[in-house]
């Protein structure tokens, strides 16, 4: 259970990646001012997350578990937290999804819209009452530079992005008045799963109904420049965590 005067902190999607690095850089925190709250859908992939956590598991640091997807599991999350306080929720939980339109189903475009949009829908809806009541709190929303800016082949992805851009930016104007800050986080290429998966779901793209012009710009243009930018820039999921720590403090 939280000190008093620690923050409680709730962050989304801590089974790996950015979520598994913020969990464990605000857990350890020198000063043990915050309580994190570490969800994952599946527990059972909790191990890399206990062990990088270390001694700060079971004192500033537990778990739960937490599907954004779905209305249940987001409101038993939250039932599960003690008087339903936070102070900061991290939504960092996202999916990518890349190829043509035409070789994505309707069904899998809804997934990425499920986890990366209604996800934060959810989680916003469910805190901010307690916030609302209390006029304290800040949330934190994992964006993407793709959700700034389009990018060919990330159609969908780039979408959700936008969408919670916008609806974070409306309801920032009307959290201010309950004295509840809403920040987003724009990240450029982080070294996670997610571009593993990213790598390996390029190497299996086909390519129907997309003209050869923008298929070669993608493949020899976009592709290898994009391979450079995250050898020289690429950010670490650390990076992002005491990027995220700063935007809180
Ligand atoms: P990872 O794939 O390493 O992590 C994604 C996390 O989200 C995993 O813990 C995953 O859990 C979780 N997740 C997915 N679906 C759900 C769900 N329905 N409910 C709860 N958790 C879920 O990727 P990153 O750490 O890179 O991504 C984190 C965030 O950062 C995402 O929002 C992403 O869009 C954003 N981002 C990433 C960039 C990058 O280059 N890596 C760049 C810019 C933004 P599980 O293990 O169960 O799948």
């Amino acid at each position: 259970m939280a000190n008093s005067g620690q923050k409680v902190v709730l962050i989304t999607g801590c089974s790996s990646g950015i979520g598994l690095r913020i969990a464990v850089t605000l857990a350890k925190d020198e000063k043990s001012r915050y309580h994190v709250i570490a969800t994952m859908r599946d527990l059972k992939k909790k191990d890399k997350l206990v062990e990088a956590a270390g001694d700060a598991y079971g004192k500033t640091l537990m778990l739960l578990p937490l599907d954004v997807c779905s209305d249940e599991s987001v409101r038993q999350c939250i039932n599960n937290v003690k008087d339903r306080h936070i102070d900061i929720l991290i939504n960092n939980a996202g999916v990518g999804l890349l190829g043509p339109v035409e070789s994505i189903s309707i069904e899998e475009m809804k997934r990425v819209f499920e986890t990366n949009f209604f996800g934060v829908v959810r989680m916003i809806k469910e805190v901010m009452p307690d916030m609302k009541k209390r006029r304290s709190g800040h949330i934190i929303v994992m964006s993407s530079v793709m959700g700034l800016q389009g990018v060919v082949f990330n159609d969908v992805y780039t979408a959700s992005k936008f969408a919670m851009e916008g609806f974070c930016e409306s309801m920032a104007v009307q959290l201010m008045k309950f004295n509840i800050r809403l920040s987003m986080i724009e990240p450029g290429p982080v070294h996670t799963e997610f571009e593993t998966k990213m790598m390996e779901d390029v190497a299996k793209m086909e390519y129907p109904g997309a003209d050869a012009d923008t298929v070669r710009y993608f493949k020899d243009v976009y592709l290898p420049s994009s391979t450079d930018i995250f050898e020289a820039m690429g950010q670490t999921p650390d990076d992002i965590a005491k990027c995220t720590k700063k935007v809180i403090e």
